[in-house]
């Protein structure tokens, strides 16, 4: 099918080079969020169908068991959902924080474009992997769960709901009258996933 495989993700998420330094790893939550496109950076959920930021975590891509030093390091941090935080929990790979793959086995930091060179989308929303180490990096994340083909597919209504929302003015009544009740129903179902969906 034309587009697929597609990219894991649209945006390569980039950490700001210049931020203030804080006493906890969490005050940098909201930076965090921004300049993750309020997306997981492993999995690339969209956090409002996940609990929003007040659910999501910030993963220390190099853990902070093994890397005590490496804790409030803003380059070492990821916005992260709660089930890729807690897959890859304390993984790594070797004894330096700059080694996170050995033998194509370990885990890349999601800011490096890299990271979409080894997974990618099938056109129902599935990840999977393209090479050795994105089988890897797919198993230590469960990232073939059906909760990233669920969500992905949510964004892809709301996308398309959105699109119609531009296209009112050029609705048929009765077609206008179809696109509200699918957009109230949806709105509701989001409603309540956003509500349970972290539970
Ligand atoms: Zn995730």
């Amino acid at each position: 099918m034309k587009g697929f495989p597609m990219s894991l993700r649209r945006l390569v998420p980039q950490r700001r080079s210049e931020i203030k330094q804080y006493a906890t790893y969490r005050s940098y939550k909201r930076f965090l969020r921004e300049d993750f496109n309020k997306r997981c950076g492993y999995c690339d959920a969209d956090d409002k169908f996940l609990g929003a930021a007040v659910a999501f975590h910030v993963d220390h891509f190099a853990p902070q068991k093994k890397f005590d030093e490496l804790k409030t390091d803003y380059k070492n941090l990821i916005y992260s959902c709660r089930f890729c935080n807690g897959a890859k929990s304390d993984y790594w790979p070797s004894e330096c924080h700059l080694t996170s793959v050995i033998d194509e086995e370990g885990i890349i930091d999601p800011c490096d474009s890299e990271y979409d060179k080894h997974l990618a989308r099938n056109d129902k929303g599935y990840i999977y992997p393209l090479t050795k180490l994105g089988g890897f990096i797919h198993r230590l994340l469960k990232l073939g769960l059906t909760r990233h083909s669920v969500l992905w597919k949510l964004h892809r209504i709301e996308e398309n709901l959105n699109k119609m929302d531009r296209q009112r003015d050029r609705l048929s009544e009765e077609q206008l009258t179809t696109y509200q009740l699918l957009s109230s129903e949806y709105r509701s179902l989001i409603a309540y996933i956003c509500e349970y969906g972290d539970k």
